[in-house]
């Protein structure tokens, strides 16, 4: 399986990075590898001072899909979660500068946390309330009617270029309020209410 992942879908998250706001979605990618087993706990990298969290509502491919219509997009999830999409803010800065790949940054081992999937029958995708606490602090508060493309947009933009597959995943953005992570810190994630991941730093 593949996961992909939509950078800069939230304005305000744009804004804090002083990033531009993008014409089309920017797309990235991480291989399974970078996915955090189960129960493990996230091990910092040796490689970064500045390893940050990025709370994003998750998408679980069904079925395998190219050049898919928006008005179709819907049948290919039945899915959908909550994740992390931990992020080496200080490599991606020296990557962005250089015009560098992002891969160090955004793909490296147990960078990609995946919580529980529910069924998307159970849930108004348009109007979607999550939260990111660290250490029982509200620091992430989102809701995906502040998306600059809705989850349909997104699954027909990045089949034009991949193929999804059964199983993929697609990480569908970060709301504002990322920030960095240190050692024994918890990272709770709440999906309308309910408890879909919560991990330890190490
Ligand atoms: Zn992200």
């Amino acid at each position: 399986m593949k996961i992909i992942c939509i950078g800069r879908n939230y304005v305000k998250h744009i804004e804090e990075l002083a990033n531009e706001k993008p014409q089309s979605p920017v797309v990235f990618l991480k291989p399974d590898s970078a996915i955090l087993p189960r129960k493990n706990p996230f091990f910092m990298p040796p490689f970064s001072k500045d390893v940050q969290y990025e709370v994003e509502v998750l998408i679980k491919i069904n079925k395998v899909g190219k050049h898919i219509a928006v008005k179709f997009a819907d049948k290919y999830y039945d899915e959908i979660g909550l994740g992390i999409d931990f992020t080496a803010r200080d490599i991606q800065a020296k990557c962005k500068e250089k015009g560098l790949p992002w891969e160090k940054a955004k793909a490296f081992d147990g960078s990609a946390v995946i919580g529980e999937f529910y069924p998307k029958e159970d849930f108004d995708l348009d109007h979607l309330k999550f939260q990111l606490y660290k250490n029982d602090e509200l620091v992430q508060d989102g809701n995906t009617n502040a998306m600059l493309w809705k989850v349909d947009e997104l699954i027909s933009y990045v089949s034009q270029y991949f193929t999804l597959k059964k199983g993929d995943v697609i990480f569908t953005g970060t709301p504002a309020g990322v920030g960095k992570v240190v050692e024994n810190d918890v990272l709770k994630g709440v999906l309308e209410g309910k408890e879909a991941f919560k991990i330890r730093v190490k």
